[in-house]
């Protein structure tokens, strides 16, 4: 972007800000904010956030910091006892051995990824990146200054990458790869053969891996397979790998912003530089509780999970009745539901437009939702453009909002149909909408 600076000098991207695409939901979410002030009561299915509250042993484990200890500056990297019980977990959970000084605790995941890849990548590199993929990634690549190179996952496999599409995309510019398992938007959890296979595909062509595992205790079936699991000792030393992981989900503690993330010693140098120029270290009472949380008893942990999972059913068996399920999510709390095709329509593709109107069919699917039936969602075109037939539906809400919003989905589909042959253009302009 060119801008005119006082002096007459004209300088490309003087700040960050202006390179920085816009916070994608930022329109939704104005539309629903002007609706509740005006009395509407709102199903809010798009935010990826746990309806529960974080479990009481570990709020008493902060407020207990809070009264008994000085907060203080701590460590850089995190306070050593919270690094130790952090590399136990690792052991427990993700089943590969780390030390404490190969974890540096973040503000939430959104930190650990931001840090990595500002010690990772800058302008001239290229990052693969799953498309669709969380829309954060986006954003932190162009604080980074690097390229995103979005890969396909495939609907039809239930959102699996395809090698192949990955071997198109691989150049000499490239330098790192996302993996994001169990996914977001798709609750999509690689196999331990594809693991392995991108595993592979980062080691041929000399990749750094950043495997996000945010949602790494939130699998219903099958197992969450570790990339790191599959690298030999030396390979995680040698520092080609960047574990990323979170408190938000697994305990309900979106709003505490903490994760850590993990690194061979080398990255580790860098990876700590950049964490320590970039906000010192994080509250001690966070740090407390985080530890409290690994500490504690893990049921609550369990019952999330189960809750989860039952919503997953739930919303599975409504789309079955509305004919438009079309896959089954293993892990995490979203699910994709395809507004433009029932089941059993296959995975054609739709025909390219060159006017961009495919991309916002979504959106636009998303604000008529929002207008005519208070129900909101993602609309799928912010995640990539795999998804410009779909919106995200969370499961972090209750019963109740799933199963009124799901429906309400289902049904402005159906009349969509009736008199459209694309789902939201037609109606964008409908009497409610405007
Ligand atoms: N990665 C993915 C894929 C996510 O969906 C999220 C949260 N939505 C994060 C990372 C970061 O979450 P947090 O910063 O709350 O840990």
């Amino acid at each position: 972007m060119q801008q005119e600076i006082p002096g007459g000098r004209e300088e490309p991207g003087q700040h960050l800000w202006q390179r920085l695409p816009p916070n994608p939901l930022a329109e939704l979410r104005q539309v629903a904010e002007e609706r509740e002030r005006a009395g509407q009561v709102l199903r809010r299915l798009e935010i990826g956030e746990p309806n529960f509250r974080t479990p009481q042993h570990i709020v008493a484990a902060a407020i207990a910091s809070l009264q008994q200890e000085a907060q203080t500056y701590g460590p850089s990297g995190g306070w050593p006892w919270l690094r130790e019980l952090l590399a136990e977990k690792i052991r427990r959970v993700n089943g590969y051995e780390v030390s404490a000084a190969n974890i540096g605790v973040t503000v939430g995941g959104t930190g650990a990824v931001q840090l990595a890849l500002l010690a990772t990548v800058g302008p001239g590199d290229e990052v693969l990146l799953p498309d669709p993929g969380w829309p954060h990634y986006y954003r932190q690549l162009a604080i980074a200054g690097a390229k995103p190179v979005p890969y396909p996952l495939d609907p039809a496999s239930g959102w699996l990458p395809d090698l192949r599409e990955l071997e198109r995309r691989v150049n000499a510019r490239t330098r790192l790869l996302i993996v994001n398992s169990p996914g977001n938007p798709t609750g999509a959890v690689f196999p331990r053969e594809l693991i392995a296979a991108l595993l592979d595909f980062a080691r041929r062509h000399r990749l750094l891996l950043l495997s996000d595992e945010c949602y790494d205790e939130l699998v219903f079936e099958g197992e969450h397979v570790s990339p790191a699991t599959l690298l030999t000792a030396t390979e995680r030393e040698r520092g080609t790998f960047i574990g990323v992981y979170s408190f938000s989900k697994t305990y309900a503690m979106t709003g505490w912003r903490i994760g850590y993330l993990v690194a061979g010693q080398v990255l580790m140098r860098s990876l700590s530089q950049v964490l320590d120029a970039s906000y010192t270290s994080l509250p001690l009472a966070t740090q407390r509780a985080a530890a409290a949380a690994l500490q504690g008893p893990q049921d609550c942990v369990a019952q999330m999970r189960a809750a989860y999972r039952r919503r997953r059913d739930q919303a599975i068996a409504l789309l079955k009745r509305y004919g438009r399920y079309e896959y089954t999510p293993h892990g995490a709390f979203y699910i994709l539901v395809n507004i433009a095709r029932k089941s059993g329509d296959g995975h054609r593709a739709r025909p390219a437009r060159s006017d961009g109107s495919a991309r916002e069919q979504a959106t636009a699917f998303a604000l008529e939702l929002l207008r005519r039936r208070n129900v909101l969602v993602v609309p799928g075109n912010l995640f990539g453009s795999s998804t410009v037939d779909y919106v995200r539906v969370s499961l972090g809400a209750d019963e109740e909002t799933i199963e009124e919003g799901l429906s309400s989905i289902c049904e402005l589909c159906e009349e969509g149909k009736a008199h459209a042959p694309g789902v939201g253009e037609a109606r964008e302009h409908s009497e409610e909408s405007g």
